[in-house]
C-alpha cells in the first residue's frame, strides 16, 4: 500500500473567526499555518483565498500573492488551487483566472450538485474549458466528486482525451445537499473508481473521522483542515490539531505518512 498523502485544506469558503478563532483568513495567516502543517506531515495544500472583507474570491492577484509567499518561505508543499463554484462569481472567466499561475494541481468538479445555500454549478462547457486550461499549464486536476455521476463523467472525459491518465479523485463526503458520509456510500464510490485511479477522501463535519479512517484502510489518501471540519470533540480545532488526529488514526492502522516528494511520485506529478 502506498504511503498516506495528507492534504491540508486550511481555509475554504465558509470558516470565519466567529465560527472558530483558529480560522486562517489572510494570506499571511494561511502561510504561517502551512509552515506548521508541513512540519506536521501535510504534503498537499488545497488553497482558497479571501478578499479584504474576508469573503471568498478567485482573484488571480490574491492567489499569486499566496503562491509567492509559499515560495518565499521555501515550503515544499504541493500547491492545489481551488477553482470551485463558491469563490465569488460562477462564470468561466472568473473561475479560470488563476490557472496560468505556477501551481502543481487544481480542483475540478466533473458535475453539478447543491451546497447548503447555493448550486455547485459546473456545466459541461465549463468543465471542459477548465480541464483544457489545466492540461495546457501542466496542472494535474484533482477531480472533486460530490455525487456518483461525477466519477462516470470523469471517465467519459478521459475517453474523450480531455482528462489525461492517471486520474486523481477527491471523494467529498457529507456536504449538506450532496452524498451523505456513510461507509456504504464511500465504499460504493471507491468501488466505482477506475482501476488505475488514486483517490483522497474529505469527510465534512461529523463524518470526518469515519470517512478518513475508511479511506486509510482502503488504500486511499486523506484531506483534512478547517475547510472540512471546525471542531474535535466539541472544541475548536486547528489545522495542526486535525493533522495530528489523522496521524493518530494512521499510526493505529500502520500506514506511514508520505513526504511531499513521495506524494509527487505517487501522484505522478
Ligand atoms: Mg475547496
Amino acid at each position: 500500500m502506498d504511503k498516506l498523502i495528507i492534504t491540508i485544506a486550511p481555509t475554504g469558503n465558509v470558516p470565519t473567526k466567529a465560527l472558530n478563532p483558529n480560522a486562517v483568513i489572510t494570506n499571511d495567516e494561511i502561510v504561517n499555518d502551512l509552515i506548521a502543517c508541513q512540519e506536521e506531515g501535510a504534503s498537499i495544500a488545497h488553497l482558497h483565498v479571501r478578499d479584504d472583507n474576508g469573503l471568498p474570491t478567485s482573484d488571480r492577484n490574491r492567489f499569486k500573492d499566496l503562491l509567492d509567499k509559499i515560495q518565499e518561505n521555501k515550503l515544499n508543499l504541493i500547491t492545489q488551487l481551488s477553482t470551485g463554484a463558491r469563490g465569488g462569481q460562477n462564470t468561466l472567466d472568473y473561475r479560470r483566472q488563476m490557472l496560468d499561475l505556477n501551481c502543481e494541481m487544481a480542483s475540478l468538479s466533473t458535475g453539478s450538485s447543491n451546497f447548503p445555500t447555493s448550486i455547485n454549478g459546473n456545466s459541461p462547457e465549463l468543465i471542459e474549458a477548465l480541464a483544457n486550461d489545466m492540461a495546457k499549464n501542466n496542472i494535474k486536476p484533482e477531480i472533486e466528486v460530490f455525487d456518483t455521476a461525477m466519477i462516470k463523467n470523469a471517465v467519459y472525459l478521459k475517453k474523450k482525451g480531455i482528462l489525461k491518465p492517471d486520474l486523481h479523485f477527491n471523494l467529498v463526503m457529507n456536504v449538506p445537499g450532496s452524498m451523505a458520509g456513510t461507509p456504504r456510500n464511500l465504499m460504493f464510490l471507491i468501488e466505482s473508481l477506475p482501476q488505475d485511479a488514486t483517490f483522497t477522501v474529505s469527510g465534512i463535519g461529523k463524518s470526518q473521522i469515519d470517512m478518513l479512517t475508511l479511506s486509510i484502510l482502503m488504500g486511499g489518501h486523506v484531506r483534512t483542515g478547517l475547510e472540512d471540519v471546525l471542531s474535535i470533540d466539541g472544541r475548536h480545532a486547528s489545522n495542526v490539531d486535525l493533522i495530528r488526529q489523522v496521524k493518530t488514526i494512521a499510526h493505529a492502522l500502520k500506514r506511514e505518512i508520505a513526504s511531499p516528494e513521495e506524494a509527487r511520485k505517487i501522484l505522478n506529478l
